[in-house]
């Protein structure tokens, strides 16, 4: 059997090696490092493929979210909503800004943001709501965009783990996530779905006006060369990653069914027993499994990753501390206690690899390790 990874990057090279060798050596032969043509090409086949007005490249998805809120030209004092269970580059873009993280619980079943909560937490100075969709499944996008227009507020989709992700609406149309709020953010980083070679990420709008501003912002707050108008980034998608892309985008479809066939391989073995909660679907989109998430249910959960690991089979904690309880974030407004369904969460989350390359042979030993182990435990 091949080894079990949770995610396995060398056997996905291996299938298209020939093509990114070429890509990457072309560039490499070109010397047009920054801002190559690969760049443009993937630009506007991301477009095509998100069925989204502009994409704006940039250097990784926490750059993103940056160039999105400097977009937006919020003050400091201006408060952005985020959930409490996320990654950290979320809220650490709208701290670094002076702007004021607000946080608000999530939903025990999906990990989205609680919209009941959510709404509770606009006052006077919220500006924008930027909702996760976390672990590869869209948040409550209808619902999110109602509040978004109730109450004035930009939408930034943090779409990192969710690109290639379709938002079903009620009245049956379909819609990429990340292309749903003003602008959606996502990360090229190796281990995401859409993964480069290095760092990598891009920027989601539909507004032209933004989009504008957003390139601008990304390059220097240039307007033309040497013209500097506002105060920007440096923050480029370089040539060879942009080669890569280009290559890996025409696969993403199929990742994602491969994901899924990996998803429903687990459902499967693990949806009727008493001591694990399989990931819940919503009807409101498709799922592309960026992780295949277990709740544990009376379970000792460092016992069972040594049990795991021991036996070869990989497992982390996605994630291990609520924002809130991070000492970085910590906030009078915001003791122990105030978000009780993600620090819940945090206790109980077991991520089993999820990546394009796993066979049948791997599943089969993954989830009979599992189930040998919540046998005896
Ligand atoms: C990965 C990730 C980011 C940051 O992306 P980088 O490219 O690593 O900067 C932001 N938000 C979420 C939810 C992520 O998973």
């Amino acid at each position: 059997m091949k080894k079990i990874q949770m995610v396995d990057l060398k056997s996905q090279y291996n299938k298209i090696q020939e093509e990114v060798d070429t890509a990457v050596l072309n560039v490499i032969k070109s010397t047009q490092y920054i801002n190559g043509p690969e760049v443009k090409d993937f630009q506007k086949e991301l477009e095509v493929y998100m069925g989204v007005k502009h994409v704006i490249p940039c250097a990784n998805g926490t750059d993103a979210l940056q160039i999105s809120m400097m977009a937006l030209d919020l003050k400091a004092g201006d408060e952005v909503i985020t959930s409490d269970f996320t990654y950290v580059a979320t809220a650490e873009t709208i701290a670094l800004l002076g702007l004021t993280p607000v946080l608000v619980d999530v939903y025990a079943d999906t990990y989205d943001i609680n919209i009941e909560d959510l709404e509770r937490a606009i006052t006077s100075k919220t500006k924008a709501i930027v909702p996760v969709h976390l672990f590869g499944q869209s948040a409550n996008m209808e619902a999110i965009m109602g509040l978004a227009k109730k109450y004035n507020l930009y939408v930034i989709e943090d779409t990192a783990q969710a690109i290639g992700c379709d938002y079903f609406f009620k009245d049956g149309s379909k819609q990429k996530v990340g292309t749903i709020g003003a602008i959606g953010c996502t990360s090229f980083f190796p281990s995401k779905n859409l993964g480069c070679y290095g760092d990598g990420g891009a920027i989601f709008t539909n507004n032209d006006d933004l989009a504008v501003k957003l390139r601008q912002i990304a390059n220097h707050g240039q307007s033309r060369q040497y013209i500097h108008d506002k105060i920007g980034v440096n923050s480029r998608l370089d040539s060879m990653q942009a080669a890569v892309l280009r290559i890996k985008l025409r696969h993403l479809d199929n990742y994602s069914a491969k994901r899924n066939n990996a998803a429903d391989y687990y459902d499967q073995a693990f949806e009727n027993h008493s001591k694990v909660k399989i990931p819940v679907r919503v009807s409101f989109s498709n799922h592309v499994f960026h992780q295949y998430t277990l709740q544990l249910i009376g379970v000792d959960r460092n016992k069972m990753r040594e049990f795991l690991s021991e036996r070869g089979v990989p497992a982390m904690i996605y994630y291990p501390i609520p924002l809130h309880l991070q000492e970085a974030y910590k906030d009078p407004r915001y003791l122990k206690g105030a978000f009780p369904v993600t620090e819940k969460l945090c206790d109980v989350v077991l991520s089993l690899p999820m990546q394009t390359e796993l066979d049948n042979e791997q599943l089969n030993f993954i989830t009979s390790t599992v189930i040998d182990f919540l046998k005896n435990n």
